[in-house]
């Protein structure tokens, strides 16, 4: 069966294409351009979406829950619940992530979200879960924000071969801290491997940090937060990631975490390649106020801010209203601030021709946005 959904406005893969026509048939895409470039076959069944815009579904790398649940404690049951809300909010796919938590506790949770990774299938309003983030437990005491520092611990490749069998290999992001003793040996090791080494809960100088991205690291976690701030005699961990062309970097673009202009400047120097949004999103995400389940410790949300012991501890933001925040904030259009959400993602986790893009033979994840960037209506791999 072929599906032909039609609207004003698509987010191509090389820019806006008007009076545009996507064809998707098991789940894939088969086809996208203007009306005049694609035929549409006389059985398909069709959807017109009007004034409105279709983009590339949303790609979130860096979330620990919404709904409710937490993505470390969640069953099958929790984790459709999550799933459920991401789709809400236009996400698609996305990288569940664990947080710095005693041994025992971490792998199950890993064990558990790889049968999610290997059992998911293409469901009405399910994101799927496509790879695992390790956020610790590797990170900088002085850096660790939220994360229990009894549980922090110097990289170990040991332990790293432990977290990858408890994984079956689906962690596909690393959080790591470049200064700690062993990093570099082990960003080596995980880079081969295939993981995104991401630099963060960082308080690396420049020496430290461009031997990890000589060693292979190539991105950065929620740039600002949780990293020694920027020296302009010593750039240090944030100096050297806003500059370097090899490292891309995501940012919580919540207004809470970084201020709107920093946002901008971010922008400004990750450009419209690099840069990526991501939610850090935490379970009391789409829950009114109250106390929730952060990995293995409690967090008082209030309005926009969730915090613990008086540091900001995870996020409420979407990445709907992530999207919506960079035109606000940077005057971005919203193709640009959409590809911060879809292809660049899935460029950082190498995901590129499957994910975050409208093109031939990429999943059939898209999300119907109105032209300021509301969520409409968000299609799984096909489910619609
Ligand atoms: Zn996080």
């Amino acid at each position: 069966m072929v599906t032909a959904l039609t609207a004003a406005t698509a987010i191509g893969p090389d820019g806006p294409i008007h009076d545009a026509v996507i064809l998707l048939e098991d789940g894939r895409i088969r086809a996208a351009g203007t009306r005049e470039q694609v035929q549409i076959p006389d059985n398909a069944e069709g959807k017109d979406f009007g004034s409105n815009v279709l983009a590339p579904g949303f790609l979130d790398i860096h979330i620990h829950g919404a709904a409710g649940y937490d993505v470390m404690q969640a069953d099958s049951a929790g984790l459709a619940k999550v799933q459920g809300m991401l789709a809400k909010h236009g996400v698609t796919s996305y990288c569940p992530t664990t947080v710095t938590a005693p041994l025992d506790t971490t792998l199950r949770a890993l064990d558990r979200l790889a049968k999610a990774i290997e059992s998911a299938r293409p469901q009405r309003g399910q994101a799927q879960p496509i790879g695992i983030h390790t956020e610790g437990p590797f990170l900088s005491e002085l850096r660790r924000g939220v994360h229990p520092p009894a549980d922090l611990v110097d990289p170990s490749i040991e332990l790293f071969e432990r977290y990858w069998q408890a994984a079956r290999g689906h962690i596909r992001v690393m959080t790591i801290a470049a200064e700690l003793p062993g990093a570099i040996e082990l960003i080596n090791v995980a880079a081969q491997r295939g993981i995104v080494c991401s630099l963060g809960h960082s308080d690396a100088t420049t020496d430290p940090t461009r031997d990890a991205i000589a060693a292979g690291a190539r991105h950065a976690t929620h740039t600002f937060n949780a990293m020694r701030p920027l020296d302009h005699r010593d750039p240090g961990v944030l100096g050297v990631v806003l500059d370097d062309d090899r490292v891309t970097a995501d940012i919580i673009a919540d207004g809470v975490h970084v201020d709107p202009s920093v946002v901008e400047l971010f922008l400004k120097a990750k450009g419209p390649e690099r840069a990526v949004l991501i939610t850090d999103a935490i379970s009391a995400t789409g829950m009114p106020a109250g106390t929730y389940q952060l990995g293995s410790f409690l967090v008082e949300v209030c309005g926009e801010t969730c915090s613990y012991q008086g540091k900001l501890a995870g996020s409420v933001l979407t990445m709907d209203r992530a999207v919506r925040n960079v035109m606000a904030f940077a005057g971005w259009d919203l193709g640009a601030a959409v590809r911060l959400a879809s292809r660049n993602p899935a460029r950082v986790v190498g995901s590129s021709k499957t994910k975050g893009v409208l093109a031939p033979g990429a999943d059939a994840d898209i999300v119907v946005l109105s032209p300021a960037g509301e969520v409409l209506q968000t299609i799984c791999r096909g489910a619609a």
